[in-house]
């Protein structure tokens, strides 16, 4: 494990998801085909996701008083990851993902924050210290944001590196953008936070150019298959991804931000960092699910050397 301190700060969900061969009108009953529930949230997707490859991580979270939460916890446990900031909150639910997956594999969600709103900025308070002494911090869009803010301030202000998810897409003040060092939006995303519809290369560097103006160093626009734009000091290339059989894309981004910033952490240059980054989040669309597919670190290094020796023959 890396002796270097990242701290994750996101949320909880548990997922149900109902495969139904239509999406139902209003007032219909329909009976669906496929019924799971599985662990979700992007912050403890990403908090899984470092944890699992090789970084030191605690994880400031909160779960219901419920057995689902309790359980949830455990599990985050088995993938090292330290939780005595995961709160345990009476007389609330664990937050939950109602998820609708229709023939098409489109989607129809509907969130309920439960325990995750009482990751407030008086809750946060109590793990400040944790925060000053952390080498990184990395946030999503899940918790509420006056808490992201606070965060990303006490970060900035003792030298730990502030690495923020923006999803799901909302609008962010100038404040937090300044106090980021690096952004990682997908193209959806990037479009939200700077109205710049990503198609071509220069559309990717012109977005990353208006997130460098509000104060962020490094701006990372992921592109699904084709990679990601990556922009440091003014300056962008694209660093390809890799070619796999997609099962599913679901927890590509959380896997992705899970592996960068533990290669960053591990001493990586960015490049090396992307594409560490990219390996994992190649390796979790070949498998179902988010923290299900999320590879080991063993995976993944294995997956690097088999595309050296195929690159070499
Ligand atoms: P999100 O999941 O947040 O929408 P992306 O779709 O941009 O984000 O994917 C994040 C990263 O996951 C990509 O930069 C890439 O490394 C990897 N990835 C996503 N989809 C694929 C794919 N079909 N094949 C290979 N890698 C992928």
């Amino acid at each position: 494990m890396n002796s270097k301190k990242l701290i994750v700060l996101g949320s909880v969900n548990i997922d149900h998801i109902l495969n139904v061969n239509e999406f139902p009108k209003p007032g219909e009953t329909l009976t669906g085909t496929h019924y799971k529930i599985s662990y979700g949230g992007k912050g403890a997707n990403q908090a899984v996701a470092a944890g699992r490859l090789g970084a030191n991580v605690q994880f400031i979270a909160a779960v219901g008083n419920d057995d689902l939460g309790k359980n949830f916890k455990q599990q985050l446990q088995s993938d090292h990851i330290d939780t005595h900031s995961v709160a345990v909150i009476d007389q609330e639910n664990t937050g939950v993902a109602l998820i609708l997956v229709n023939q098409q594999g489109e989607n129809q969600i509907a969130i309920y924050a439960g325990a995750n709103a009482a990751v407030t900025p008086e809750y946060l308070d109590q793990f400040a210290d944790d925060i000053t002494k952390a080498d990184a911090v990395l946030m999503q869009l899940e918790t509420p944001l006056a808490t992201v803010e606070q965060a990303a301030k006490l970060a900035k202000q003792n030298n730990t590196q502030v690495i923020l998810n923006p999803a799901p897409a909302q609008k962010l003040s100038d404040e937090l953008l300044a106090h980021v060092d690096i952004i990682t939006p997908n193209e959806t995303e990037a479009e939200f936070l700077t109205g710049i519809k990503i198609i071509t290369e220069q559309d990717a560097q012109q977005a990353a150019q208006l997130l460098h103006d509000k104060g962020i160093h490094t701006v990372i626009i992921t592109l699904g298959s084709k990679g990601a734009w990556v922009s440091h000091a003014q300056n962008g290339v694209i660093v390809p991804g890799f070619r796999v059989n997609a099962v599913d894309t679901i927890g590509a981004g959380d896997t992705f931000n899970g592996m960068l910033i533990t290669a960053l952490l591990e001493g990586k240059d960015l490049k090396q960092a992307v594409y560490y980054a990219h390996a994992a989040g190649a390796l979790s669309v070949t498998k179902a699910g988010a923290q299900t597919s999320v590879p080991t670190r063993k995976e993944v290094d294995d997956f690097i050397q088999s595309q050296h020796l195929s690159m070499r023959n």
